[in-house]
C-alpha cells in the first residue's frame, strides 16, 4: 500500500474550504447568514464567550499586538483570528455593530472584546469605511448655527470690489485695526505674569 506523507492540497475536502474561504473573503456577509455561523455561535456575539489568557488576577490593558505572525498562530486566538472565516470589511455590517455599542455609538475598547491590536486597527477603519459609504449609522454632534453667519450684508459675500486706486489693501478689513481700550485691557490682565518679568513697552511708548 503506497503511504502519502504529504496530501496534496486539491483532494476535494481542501477545495470546498478553500472555495468557502475565498467566497466569504469577497462576500463576507454571507457568512454570518449562513448554517455554520448560526450553529457556532448562535445569537451570541462574536467575542461573548471568549476569554483572554493572562497571567494574575488583573489583565493586561492591552491586547495582544497580533495573533498570527506568518505561519504562527498563538494559542488562545482573538475572536476575529480564530475564526478564518470572519472577515473584517466594510459591508460586514453585521459583524461591525457587534463591536459598535448600541447606546453610545462607540466601539468597544479590545480589554472588552478580546481582539488584538491589529484587528481591532482593521475594525476601526471598516467602521469609519462603514460610515462613510451610508452603512451604518452615526450621531451628528448638534451644532447651533447662528443668523449672522447667514448674513448677506457683509462685504466678502458680495460682489468683488474694483481695485483699490491708491496703495492700500482690497478690502477694508485687512486694514490694520487699533483694538479697542478694552481688548488692550484684557489681553495685558491675560498676560500679566509673563509682562511682570520681561518689560514690554507697546511701541508708541518706545520713542
Ligand atoms: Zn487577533
Amino acid at each position: 500500500m503506497q503511504q502519502r506523507i504529504c496530501q496534496p492540497f486539491s483532494t476535494a475536502a481542501d477545495q470546498a474550504t478553500f472555495d468557502t474561504l475565498s467566497r466569504y473573503r469577497e462576500r463576507p456577509w454571507e457568512y454570518l447568514e449562513s448554517e455554520e455561523y448560526i450553529e457556532r455561535y448562535g445569537n451570541r456575539l462574536v467575542w461573548a464567550d471568549y476569554r483572554r489568557n493572562h497571567k494574575g488576577a488583573i489583565p493586561p490593558q492591552k491586547t495582544r499586538k497580533t495573533c498570527i505572525r506568518g505561519d504562527k498562530v498563538s494559542g488562545n486566538p482573538c475572536p476575529i483570528c480564530r475564526d478564518p472565516k470572519i472577515q473584517v470589511d466594510y459591508r460586514n455590517v453585521k459583524l461591525l455593530e457587534q463591536f459598535i455599542c448600541s447606546h453610545s455609538g462607540e466601539t468597544y475598547h479590545p480589554t472588552r472584546t478580546g481582539v488584538c491590536r491589529k484587528q481591532f486597527k482593521n475594525l476601526t477603519k471598516a467602521i469609519q469605511d462603514a460610515k462613510d459609504h451610508g452603512l451604518l449609522r452615526f450621531q451628528v454632534p448638534h451644532v447651533e448655527v447662528r443668523p449672522e453667519d447667514y448674513c448677506g450684508t457683509h462685504g466678502a459675500v458680495g460682489k468683488t470690489p474694483p481695485p483699490p486706486q491708491q496703495e492700500g489693501p482690497w478690502y477694508s478689513w485687512y486694514q490694520w485695526q487699533a483694538p479697542t481700550e478694552k481688548e488692550v485691557a484684557r489681553v495685558r490682565q491675560m498676560y500679566q505674569p509673563f509682562l511682570k518679568e520681561n518689560v514690554v513697552r507697546a511701541p508708541s511708548e518706545t520713542t
